[in-house]
């Protein structure tokens, strides 16, 4: 829940960002020329506007593709960034060893995110969230050790 919120928290500050920026462009940039009573659009007919509009859609759709590419290699619960990748499977032996594959796992121990470099189907990445049978192990040892 907290992973989908930090999500929808990046795309509201974009979308006000963009709109603040859409606003800043309104206010500053010129109207188009009226020529004869005739007002030209801002779209395909003024080459300010239609420049200024190209370079922000540019902008806004990279804000959202490094708003997505950022939410996809973060940890699901603690919401850190995703470390050590690591090659798993191999592209020579894909059918006895594994289809090629990225390893990213939460430095805390949360979870290991497993991103296939081959997507034949259409499977998206494996979000693994780990157990924590390792603390429970150790406390199980250090409880042993004082009876
Ligand atoms: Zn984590």
């Amino acid at each position: 829940m907290r992973y989908w919120l930090f999500f929808a928290a990046k795309l509201a500050f974009g979308a006000l960002l963009f709109t603040g920026i859409w606003m800043g462009m309104e206010a500053f940039l010129p109207e188009p020329a009226t020529i004869q009573d005739v007002k030209l659009g801002r779209f395909g007919q003024d080459l300010t506007w239609t420049t200024a509009i190209f370079v922000y859609f540019l902008a806004a759709a990279g804000a959202l593709y490094v708003i997505v590419l950022d939410q996809r290699y973060r940890c699901r619960t603690c919401l850190r960034r995703l470390r050590m990748p690591v090659n798993v499977g191999a592209w020579d032996k894909m059918l006895r060893i594994g289809k090629p594959q990225m390893e990213y796992i939460c430095t805390f121990g949360h979870g290991t995110l497993n991103v296939t470099l081959v997507n034949f189907t259409g499977e998206g990445d494996n979000w693994r969230e780990h157990d924590d049978n390792i603390w429970r192990e150790l406390e199980s040892l250090s409880a042993g050790d004082r009876k």
